[in-house]
């Protein structure tokens, strides 16, 4: 079977178990979505949600973010850890999309890794969600199954976005990382994958291996 294969099957088993995956950040503006990202590094997904709605009631759009001040970001997003330096680069992104992009999220991969915070893997997500682009999100639950599953090789989030890149269909890249994350957390643990009950398990490689040992 060629990774291309296992991908189209990967991506239709996906589909059948979860079909409704969608990014578990709660958000109603793509510049919500964009800070609720930048606070979900690590931290969970669920910290973040409890989060947000007190940040953003604080701070009801762009111009209240860049009025600050930082003192009262920081205030709200301890909870999430790392908070100084998530309340310096929510300001500054603010800023910069403010007076750089005429205060809208930008919609490229160049002007998006431009704002402070901002790496592949929250612009892929905005791309993704927000613009509908195919976009490859390499979090720590894509990189771990599809490692398995014989679709990529290696931890280095670039290489295995490079790599998916070249397996995955691109209009289901988006809601196929999506739906990693939900089987990351469900089933593909990472300590102990439970291949028993897995969707997957008739071509993923780790199984494949693991049952003939
Ligand atoms: S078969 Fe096992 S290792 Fe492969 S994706 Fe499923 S749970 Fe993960």
């Amino acid at each position: 079977m060629t990774e291309k294969q296992r991908a189209d099957l990967a991506v239709e088993a996906l589909k059948k178990e979860y079909p409704g995956a969608v990014c578990s950040l709660t958000y109603k503006t793509p510049l919500q979505l964009l800070i609720a990202t930048r606070l979900s590094a690590q931290c969970t997904d669920a910290r973040v949600n409890k989060v947000t709605p007190p940040l953003f009631k604080r701070f009801p759009g762009l111009d209240a973010f860049c009025a600050g001040p930082v003192g009262d970001i920081e205030d709200i997003v301890r909870p999430c850890g790392l908070y100084k330096t998530k309340a310096r680069d929510i300001f500054n992104m603010c800023r910069m999309i403010k007076e750089d992009f005429g205060g809208k999220v930008p919609d490229s991969m160049e002007q998006l890794l431009k704002l402070p915070g901002v790496g592949r893997k929250t612009a892929n997500l905005i791309l993704g969600d927000v613009y509908g682009r195919p976009a490859i999100v390499t979090d720590t639950h894509c990189i771990r199954i599809c490692g398995r599953l014989g679709l990529s090789e290696g931890k280095n989030p670039l290489k295995v976005e490079r790599q998916l890149s070249a397996v995955l269909p691109p209009e289901e890249s988006n809601a196929f990382c999506h739906r990693l994350v939900l089987h990351g957390r469900a089933v593909c643990k990472a300590r102990t994958p439970e291949c028993g009950a897995c969707c997957m398990e008739k071509f993923c490689v780790y199984a494949l291996k693991r049952s003939k040992v």
